[in-house]
């Protein structure tokens, strides 16, 4: 287990702070007479969520095989980038550190938290240079290092991911949103070697429900503590702690959906690899792909004008689109337009 001091990392403020507490959860009774929040006794709804959401966390804990005390949960992991940089980042003088181009969600939150950005440029394999990394990590104030993998919007894993961990005084926190898509194994099974990892992943993606935006943190029950104490306490709503349980009873499907996205995109890659418009299509292990056209600002556009959404949002990566997988249907009236093209 590589040693950490962790507290020496958290802002003081936070290290300070006394968490909210919500009574009703931290009590224990159950069905009892609720008079302590100014609900009314009406309605479906009426009450407040579990703040500490232990069934949810239960279940997690069971499918993941990981304690409940090492699981945070948030509002979407876009809330957890919030939260973890709200942890660590001391407004104005603090730095995270981002792969380029990557998912811009890292940036938004630092900038909203007043916190510095350096962006590391990737190699052309879209892996991160290694010496850059080292000269830029040992700047003082440096606290976060953002790994995504597999990357959104290039769609590769990352290699040797303990690199960075044996290598960063700070926290490395890796972000999985589309882990299920991957062969590779999750940085999960390096918390027990690394307590300075975070890992984040979600409901979003490969579980198909992105609109009852659950996120997931795993990470040693000191990190997690810190998470719980500044998170907003209802910050997860009735409605989405219950469906994602009952998603998470129903994991063969779940499963299948994730199958069948798997043969779609693999279907979807022999066909793009026959357009002419197409001069390069990206290796991906996530449920997109990263593609290269002669012009892609004219392709977007044709695109839009047939009603087909798709991404373009990395001016660092010249001429690329990104395109996600669908169903069938939808790929087939990608496949219509871009023959055209
Ligand atoms: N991380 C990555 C890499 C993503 O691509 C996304 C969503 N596009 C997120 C996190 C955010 O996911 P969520 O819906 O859980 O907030």
């Amino acid at each position: 287990m590589r040693s950490f001091d962790i507290e020496k990392l958290v802002r003081k403020n936070i290290l300070n702070l006394k968490p909210y507490v919500s009574f009703r959860d931290e009590s224990k009774l159950q069905n009892a007479v609720y008079l302590d929040a100014n609900e009314s006794p009406f309605g479906k709804l009426n009450r407040y969520p579990d703040s500490t959401q232990k069934d949810l966390k239960q279940k997690l804990s069971l499918f993941k095989n990981i304690s409940v005390d090492q699981i945070a949960l948030g509002n979407g992991s876009d809330e957890l980038i919030d939260l973890i940089i709200k942890i660590f980042c001391e407004p104005k003088v603090d730095t995270i550190m981002v792969m380029n181009p990557s998912f811009s969600m890292y940036s938004f939150y630092a900038e909203i938290n007043e916190t510095h950005v350096i962006k590391l440029d990737l190699d052309e394999n879209f892996q991160i240079k290694k010496e850059l990394f080292l000269k830029i990590s040992q700047e003082n104030g440096t606290k976060i290092f953002f790994i995504c993998s597999p990357n959104n919007p290039t769609g590769n894993t990352i290699e040797n991911i303990e690199f960075y961990l044996e290598n960063f005084n700070g926290i490395v926190v890796v972000d999985e949103a589309y882990i299920e898509f991957s062969n590779q194994p999750s940085a999960i099974n390096l918390l027990r070697k690394y307590s300075n990892l975070i890992v984040m992943q979600t409901f979003s993606k490969a579980w198909g429900m992105a609109g009852a935006r659950v996120g997931t943190a795993y990470a040693s029950s000191e990190i997690i503590q810190l998470i719980n104490k500044i998170k907003p306490p209802y910050n997860v709503n009735t409605m989405s702690q219950e469906e994602v349980s009952e998603a998470l009873d129903n994991v063969q499907n779940f499963q299948s959906n994730v199958r069948e996205i798997l043969a779609e995109k693999e279907w979807l890659e022999r066909e793009l690899k026959n357009m002419k418009a197409i001069s390069k299509i990206y290796p991906s292990e996530a449920n997109f792909f990263l593609t290269e056209f002669n012009d892609a600002e004219n392709v977007y556009q044709n695109l839009i004008n047939s009603q087909i959404l798709t991404s373009k949002r990395s001016p660092q990566i010249k001429n690329c689109i990104r395109i996600t997988v669908g169903t069938r249907a939808e790929n087939e009236k990608l496949l219509a337009v871009l023959k055209n093209i």
